[in-house]
């Protein structure tokens, strides 16, 4: 729509314009039932009717197996951080982490409070850079499970394959934040999944699980009964009052990703735009410089800075007249970031790289 802007944020982000004309057409009476998906009980029908067809859209795309829970949580991707190790461990059981931007050391931190965790490699004195060779990785044999976090939001650093887990019980825990369903992922791989939902997915406010059901049922004794993924298994995300409005918007997501095809077609969309913008960068000869590693560079998140430095501010607010948005980099770092989710269209990442192109010709 003409009043629409190209919102480069990081989260929450840009979602499909189909999406929320869909749901402000149903906004006062969904489906005839005479109110909107807000005011509904969570446990009536209808209710019951959008969180089933969410998650069985969700195994479709994601082609998730039976012996794995799909879970719609409250609290973020950070309550998740204490979950993963509340849920998977005995208090002073090891368990190792990879540490390949900020959002994996904060998970780490996390964990540190409730079980004995070994970060077997951080990228923190090289600023986040790139993502180890796996074979040089010493993994704990004796670890309850690999951490990881498949793309680092800030640092853009994105794993394009993953390690073999070599404990012994061969379980990845991985925080799929902020490429959660943007391209297809082999679930079996993993032991447990965790999003926050406001990147690729929906609104902030609901946080997916997909975990192994064998995995659950063993949380310790302190772990607060929402953390408890068996009780929320059981419950089938019903222990209390979920998101209901989140929950619904990301039911809505995932029909429109099943629509354009699935993750397979998402996945090229999403090449196509970074290939876009990173060509931009790279052939701005040293104007415009990204310093993650080539092979790990995110397809979600692209960070990059100005030569010169003290024009970054000025190309935001340039940006910002031309109808581009959410790009400054994240405080933490600084710089630039523009946030290219599923839901940015091509058309907008074109509209940033003329943008790029001319601002270059302007200032170079
Ligand atoms: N992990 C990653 C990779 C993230 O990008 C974020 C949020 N930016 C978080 C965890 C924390 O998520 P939440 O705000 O949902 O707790």
């Amino acid at each position: 729509a003409e009043d629409r802007i190209f919102n480069f944020g990081a989260g929450p982000a840009v979602l499909p314009e189909k999406v929320l004309r869909k749901a402000q057409s149903e906004l006062l009476n969904w489906h005839g039932s005479g109110m909107s998906v807000m005011e509904m009980s969570h446990r009536g029908k209808d209710f019951i009717s959008i969180i089933e067809k969410a998650e069985a859209d969700l195994r479709t795309l994601l082609s998730i197996p039976q012996d794995y829970a799909v879970l719609f949580l409250q609290g973020g991707a950070t309550t998740l951080f204490a979950s993963a190790s509340l849920n998977l461990c005995n208090p002073g059981d090891p368990v190792d982490y990879l540490v390949t931007g900020s959002w994996g050391d904060k998970a780490s931190k996390e964990a540190k409070k409730y079980a004995k965790v070994n970060v077997i490699w951080s990228g923190k004195s090289e600023n986040y850079v790139r993502i180890p060779d796996f074979d040089e990785l010493e993994q704990n044999p004796d670890a309850k499970y690999l951490h990881i976090c498949t793309n680092e939001t800030i640092h853009g650093v994105e794993f394009k394959n993953y390690p073999t887990p070599k404990n012994k019980n061969g379980i990845i825990v991985a925080d799929m934040s902020s490429n959660f369903c943007s391209k297809p992922v082999d679930v079996t791989k993993f032991g447990l999944i965790y999003a926050g939902a406001q990147k690729n997915v929906g609104p902030s406010g609901v946080a997916i699980v997909i975990v192994r059901k064998d995995l659950i049922g063993k949380a310790q004794e302190i772990t607060p009964i929402m953390l408890d993924l068996k009780i929320q298994a059981e419950n089938k995300s019903l222990y209390n009052t979920p998101p209901c409005f989140g929950i619904y918007i990301c039911g809505l997501v995932f029909e429109d990703l099943l629509e354009q095809g699935g993750l397979m077609e998402i996945e090229k969309k999403n090449k196509k735009k970074g290939e876009t913008l990173y060509d931009a960068i790279d052939n701005s000869n040293g104007f415009y410089r990204c310093p993650v590693e080539k092979s790990v560079r995110s397809l979600m998140n692209v960070p990059f800075t100005l030569e010169r430095s003290e024009l970054e501010a000025e190309f935001i607010k340039e940006a910002a007249k031309e109808k581009m948005v959410g790009l400054k980099g994240h405080r933490s770092v600084g710089g630039i970031r523009a946030s290219i989710y599923n839901a940015m269209t091509l058309l907008g990442v074109e509209n940033l790289v003329a943008f790029m192109e001319d601002f270059k010709a302007r200032h170079g």
